[in-house]
């Protein structure tokens, strides 16, 4: 991460956009946005493979969930932040993953610039490859500030996306798992 290169382009764009980035109230700007993207931008190249690599023999290979992992992104369209929250359930086979791990797994793929659509959809496929499951579902609920604040301006709008593998393409199966999620999708 270059954050003298973030610093330069802020300064470059409070230029652009009118501003003086000289006078005293915007002399920390840029640094601090440069903080602030190197923490946005902190999933850039981290294998998000690792975060599975650990598993464990299943005892029991009923459904697991994990409800509302806190999910904090940045659209790759606007680079403005979208939150929410990740839902996620599997159907173990042979193998299943520390629960942290998966609450990791998201951290990793959201601190990068992401579409929620594209995040739902590698969340599944990590877990499939890690763990080869019966099945997996993952739902993400998030808000979108590029949504709230420009073009339609619509703050309540709650976007959901879900992805769905193996025995979650079974419209019984999933509608099961998105009941006790209480997701109305
Ligand atoms: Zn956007």
């Amino acid at each position: 991460m270059q954050t003298d290169r973030i610093r330069d382009a802020v300064r470059e764009l409070l230029i652009a956009i009118g501003e003086n980035p000289d006078r005293p109230e915007l002399s920390q700007t840029p640094q601090k946005v440069a903080e602030a993207y190197a923490s946005f931008f902190r999933g850039i190249g981290q294998d998000p493979h690792a975060a599975l690599s650990q598993t464990m023999p299943a005892q029991n290979t009923e459904l697991v969930m994990l409800k509302d992992i806190e999910l904090v992104s940045i659209c790759e369209h606007h680079l403005l932040p979208f939150t929410g929250f990740a839902h996620i359930a599997y159907l173990p086979s042979e193998n299943i993953v520390g629960l942290g791990r998966l609450a990791n797994l998201v951290e990793i793929l959201s601190a990068r610039p992401q579409l929620q659509e594209n995040l739902t959809n590698q969340i599944a496929d990590a877990i499939e490859k890690a763990l080869t499951p019966k099945g997996v579902l993952v739902v993400i609920e998030a808000k979108h500030q590029c949504v709230a604040s420009r073009g339609a301006r619509q703050p309540e709008v709650n976007t959901i996306t879900l992805a769905s593998r193996g025995a979650y393409n079974d419209v019984a199966q999933r509608q099961e798992a998105m009941a006790l999620l209480s997701v109305s999708a």
